[in-house]
């Protein structure tokens, strides 16, 4: 099936490089002309794990092109996917004009039938404005569909998501559309669920928002934990056993991140909210995700005395393990934080200091995460990268001023940090 992808960012690259090795004939939009032209030179311009070698391989094939050219990509396709960024607004709201912008170029090009889907995530009822956009712009008597196929991939793990999906959703209005969505993900054999538009649109902000919940749910929980003695590792443990709670997302730390789960609850309270339906449930999740950070500022502050020109090695800023993806990362409100308290940074990241390095001004960016802790007086773990978990840490310890962790994602265990000589912070234990 021939398919065009506008927006080659996380999502558009991911889902075309994939679609392109189910066998369809791809190809991917972008209005960053600079982005098309790294990627027509096979340069990917984000890190996630496999992604190179698809796209290089369905390039080489003649299934996976590039363009910035919108009209030439609508002409030459069947199902166009928008998954263009949804940036919030000042407000929380979700910003649409990249939606619309696209669906009026859509509409321009179309010179036959063509199936229009959402896979960006977007607000219930985006899907109505799309075809009102489509109907008002298109300059040729045309039939087309609209559809919302929301996209639940997890950066660092998008292919495998991708490629095996928990659940495919499809919100369709016509059996055409319906087959025509079905006949693309047909050779992966998933489970689809195939409902009306606006359901499809919301299943997206309440799936995102509910993961929000249980991470800020942990969260108060080890806080608890903190006061009572308790531990929150086997609290987690304890609950997760219950099928009905599930053991994912059940880790306590300094909250979450990242393009979607903070701009994505915003936008649902929002919506929400002018669907005249107060979600206070969720601006309390808000709430706590946000002072996590300030109680890990404070545990910095309590362990080192003053902050004032002592340096700190941060270990992680991606705002989560195995992606460069900077948007929204904890790790910006902490170290802007302690910058402004005086503290001098010394940071690594394993693939998202060239990113970082845009972000953060005064920033001393190591190598790895010996160099980053030499000479600093404590290190704190920001993402729980898995080579965070291996390191020698005798070695670490020589390196300190003093042997100090303090960790933000419970990535050691307490008992051995103790036994090598640490003093050892961590949350809800
Ligand atoms: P992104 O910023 O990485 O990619 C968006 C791309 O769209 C960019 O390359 C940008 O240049 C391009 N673009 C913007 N306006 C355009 C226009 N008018 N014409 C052509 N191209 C345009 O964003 P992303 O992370 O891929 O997210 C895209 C959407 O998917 C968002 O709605 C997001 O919430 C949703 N989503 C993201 C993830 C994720 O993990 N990143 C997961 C599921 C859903």
């Amino acid at each position: 099936m021939k398919i065009a992808i506008i927006g080659a960012g996380y999502v558009g690259l991911v889902s075309g490089a994939c679609f392109a090795e189910l066998g369809h004939q791809v190809i991917c939009v972008d209005n960053d002309s600079s982005k098309i032209k790294a990627l027509n030179k096979l340069h990917i311009p984000i890190y996630e794990p496999g992604l190179e070698e698809l796209v290089k391989r369905n390039h080489r094939h003649g299934r996976l092109s590039f363009t910035a050219d919108i009209a030439r990509a609508v002409k030459d396709s069947l199902v166009i996917f928008i998954a263009v960024g949804t940036p919030p607004k000042e407000n929380g709201e979700a910003d649409l004009t990249g939606i619309e912008s696209v669906a009026r170029s859509i509409a321009r090009a179309m010179d036959s039938y063509r199936l229009i889907v959402e896979k960006s995530t977007v607000p219930v009822e985006t899907g109505k404005w799309v075809k009102h956009t489509i109907e008002i712009n298109k300059k040729k008597k045309v039939t087309f569909d609209v559809a919302s196929n929301p996209e639940f991939l997890r950066e660092g793990q998008a292919i495998k998501n991708f490629m095996q999906p928990d659940r495919i959703v499809i919100g369709v209005e016509s059996k055409k559309a319906e087959e025509i969505v079905r006949e693309l993900y047909g050779a992966l054999g998933a489970p689809m669920l195939v409902t009306d538009i606006k359901s499809a649109e919301l299943i997206k902000h309440a799936s995102n928002s509910f993961l929000a919940m249980k991470i800020s749910f942990m969260n108060a929980v080890a806080s608890v934990c903190e006061l009572s003695g308790a531990d929150i590792e086997r609290v987690a443990e304890g609950m997760g056993m219950d099928k009905r709670i599930g053991r994912s997302f059940l880790n306590a730390g300094i909250g979450f991140g990242g393009f979607c789960l903070p701009k994505d609850l915003d936008a649902f309270i929002s919506i929400s909210e002018k669907l005249g339906y107060n979600f206070n449930l969720l601006k309390e999740v808000k709430k706590i995700n946000e002072s996590k950070k300030q109680d890990f500022i404070k545990k910095i502050e309590n362990s080192l005395w003053n902050i004032k020109e002592k340096t700190i090695a941060v270990l992680g800023l991606a705002f989560k393990p195995d992606t460069d993806d900077m948007r929204f990362a904890p790790s910006i409100d902490i170290i802007e934080k302690l910058q402004s308290d005086g503290a001098k940074i010394r940071a690594f990241d394993p693939q998202a200091t060239q990113k970082a390095k845009v972000i953060f001004r005064g920033v001393k960016f190591c190598s790895d995460a010996y160099e980053a802790a030499k000479g600093s007086d404590c290190v704190i773990i920001v993402t729980e990268w898995s080579e965070f978990k291996e390191l020698n840490l005798k070695k670490l310890k020589k390196l300190l001023k003093q042997p100090l962790i303090i960790d933000g994602r419970n990535i050691y265990d307490p008992h051995k940090l103790e036994g090598l000589g640490f003093k050892y912070v961590s949350i809800g234990r």
